[in-house]
């Protein structure tokens, strides 16, 4: 899998090769499209290319300008667990000056896990999306079989303290499958 960073502002966001399109794990906080747009041109490719829309969770530096890249025609993909959070998020904005899209509920791409291994089928990726709360009760960790895990802000397995389940099991589903390269969303 073809896996191009096009971050910026200290977050990660990936871009991926899927079938008639390409995939984004994550996007920037809001008024920052002109940002990816640079970013993405500076890696070889143009923001039009880009299909889907993951988040890994509906936090500000995560999803800030999910909208934004829907209005261009990016399907935006949410998991069974992400709609009941995507209003906190609007709360946030409300009285801030950022200038934030509100992310419409009725075009989105919606997603039971359990069909998520046959939908990246369908994009041509081999893998499947897990539920792995721990950082926020929606995260989500998208999982390559040939080992790659994209884990959000899930915070890394070493720095855990032994009393947050929520996140140590998260790390036991992640690990279930065969991993050798994790792409966290802050840091290396
Ligand atoms: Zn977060």
């Amino acid at each position: 899998m073809n896996i191009v960073s096009v971050g910026y502002d200290s977050t990660n966001y990936y871009i991926l090769d899927a079938q008639g399109g390409k995939l984004l794990v994550d996007c920037g906080w809001p008024g920052t499209l002109p940002k990816l747009t640079a970013e993405v041109k500076r890696k070889g490719m143009a923001l039009k290319e880009i299909k889907y829309l993951l988040v890994t969770h509906f936090h500000p530096d995560h999803a800030g300008i999910a909208q934004d890249l829907k209005n261009l025609g990016v399907k935006l993909i949410l998991l069974e667990t992400q709609p009941a959070y995507i209003p906190q998020l609007t709360q946030l904005f409300k009285s801030k000056k950022r200038p934030y899209l509100e992310i419409k509920m009725h075009d989105n791409l919606l997603l039971r896990f359990e069909d998520s291994r046959a939908f990246l089928h369908k994009l041509g990726i081999c893998g499947e999306i897990l539920s792995t709360p721990g950082h926020s009760d929606d995260s989500i960790s998208l999982i390559l079989d040939e080992g790659l895990a994209f884990t959000g802000d899930l915070p890394p397995r070493f720095i855990i303290s032994e009393d947050n389940h929520l996140a140590l099991e998260s790390w036991d589903k992640i690990y279930q499958h065969r991993i050798t390269r994790i792409f966290p969303a802050h840091g290396s």
